[in-house]
């Protein structure tokens, strides 16, 4: 049982020159490229597979301002705006709607930290509310479980995974970004000390500015350059289940999540565990990480598996004439815990009890590609002139990505920006760039 696959989005020719080349059709790369060319700017967008096959595809859907991060709200009050607006600005669906979000407190650790962010979301005039057990009741007709309160927004909401990245991608080409897929970027390409071009499998493209939104990739290709992000991969599993009725609202507990779908089923996942699969960054970024995996050590099972050696064999360095690591994996598609997905079912069910049969039709999972801090990078890189970065989404890029791709549209252009853009610049990691080959003249080492 595989991913509900995103609609396939036919290949446009590749052109010779543009003003900017997206590197990912995830939803941040689309949405670049929708707000690039709506301003005038020539974009290609090259995706090595499908638009929205890896992240951008398979996660739950919510798009949410609640329990954001006091750096990460203001673009997500932004990304809300823009949803809001998107069907009707790209000319389809990508099944958006305000329907609410709750979360739940079973324990008074919990709430407390609810109490703190909702303190911190006042400022910004946020319906956000804590709820007793019978007020969530209310909301959500057939629960059984009495947590001791929940936490409720009644403007979040949820959009489609599959059908938002590639409505997006066929808005950006009808304001004429060309729109490449099966079409893996190799190398960018340097010419007296700037961009010039990128080479991608199918020939090159002239550009002066060169956007990296290659989730879980990002750090393998900047790597190529020179460029030291540091990105981490966490293992997010979730499963399709039908023949159930729930409320219309996402909903996330201790232990369970789900989400409806506009095609008639629920996306449903075990909440609050994630396998992290050791690889040989996880050994290299100790140094960056460590705070983190302190933190919230609870959150993360390590473990060891053939993701490590998988990753010990990919080339890490290439020239522009090689088969690359992106041509080799089309589409990330790691095998999801289904265990985990079971267990969130089960859990699912105790709290409704007379939810219906609820069968599970489809698993899958996707590498949610992390920062140290678990803030976005949407940024310049300041010493590659005509270099961003829009990555690092910490496994919260979906509902934010409308934003964040209209903040690295404007960063690329030049222009005053939407929200301040300090908290996700790249300079923060201090030993982000490392020259330490000359850009465009990386030695190649082969597959270690
Ligand atoms: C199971 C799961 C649940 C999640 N739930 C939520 C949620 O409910 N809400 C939320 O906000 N976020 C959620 N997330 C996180 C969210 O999905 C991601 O943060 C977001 O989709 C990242 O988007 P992206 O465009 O950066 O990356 P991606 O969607 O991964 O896109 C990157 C693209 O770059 C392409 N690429 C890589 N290298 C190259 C190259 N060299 N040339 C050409 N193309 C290349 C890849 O093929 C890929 O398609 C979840 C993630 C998972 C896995």
């Amino acid at each position: 049982m595989g991913v509900v696959m995103p609609d396939l989005i036919q290949s446009d020719p590749i052109p010779r020159k543009v003003d900017v080349v997206i590197i990912g059709g995830g939803i941040i790369g689309t949405c670049t490229a929708l707000f690039l060319a709506e301003k005038g700017l020539q974009v290609a967008l090259c995706e090595k597979g499908r638009i929205a096959g890896e992240q951008s595809g398979r996660n739950w859907g919510w798009v949410r301002q609640m329990g954001r991060s006091p750096e990460e709200l203001p673009l997500a009050i932004e990304s809300m705006r823009l949803w809001d607006g998107m069907n009707q600005r790209v000319g389809g669906e990508t099944g958006f709607r305000r329907t609410g979000i709750m979360y739940y407190a079973e324990n008074r650790t919990l709430q407390k930290e609810h109490e703190a962010w909702l303190d911190h979301a006042m400022k910004y005039q946020l319906p956000s509310r804590i709820l007793s057990p019978d007020q969530m009741a209310e909301l959500l007709p057939g629960m059984a479980i009495r947590p001791l309160s929940g936490l409720y927004t009644a403007t979040d909401g949820r959009a489609e995974p599959h059908l938002a990245a590639p409505t997006i991608a066929l808005g950006a080409r009808a304001a004429g970004a060309h729109i490449l897929t099966n079409c893996a970027v190799r190398t960018v390409e340097y010419s007296a000390g700037a961009i010039s071009g990128v080479v991608t499998e199918a020939g090159p493209i002239s550009c002066s500015t060169v956007v990296l939104c290659a989730g879980a990739w990002s750090r393998l290709f900047a790597g190529n350059m020179g460029v030291n992000i540091p990105q981490l991969k966490i293992l997010s599993s979730a499963a399709r289940i039908e023949g159930v009725t729930l409320p219309d609202m996402p909903v996330g507990a201790g232990d369970f999540a789900y989400r409806k779908r506009t095609d008639g089923g629920y996306t449903i996942a075990r909440r609050n565990i994630n396998p992290y699969p050791l690889t040989p960054d996880s050994f290299r970024l100790l140094p960056e990480f460590l705070p983190t995996i302190l933190k919230s050590w609870r959150e993360f099972s390590l473990t060891l598996n053939d993701r490590f050696w998988t990753e010990m064999r990919v080339a890490r360095s290439w020239q522009s004439d090689e088969v690359t690591p992106f041509e080799q994996t089309r589409v990330l598609d790691p095998r999801p815990d289904e265990k985990l997905n079971y267990e969130g079912l089960a859990n699912l069910r105790k709290n409704y009890p007379n939810m219906g049969e609820g069968r599970i039709t489809h698993h899958w999972a996707g590498l949610v590609d992390v920062t140290p801090d678990a803030v976005p990078i949407l940024s310049k890189v300041e010493e590659i002139p005509g270099f961003y970065l829009g990555t690092g989404m910490s496994g919260h890029g979906f509902g934010i990505g409308p934003g964040a791709g209209k903040l690295l549209a404007e960063l690329v252009m030049g222009k005053s920006t939407c929200v301040d853009p300090t908290p996700f610049r790249f300079s923060r990691f201090t030993k982000g760039f490392v020259r330490n080959r000359e850009p465009g003249h990386s030695k190649h080492q082969g597959s270690k």
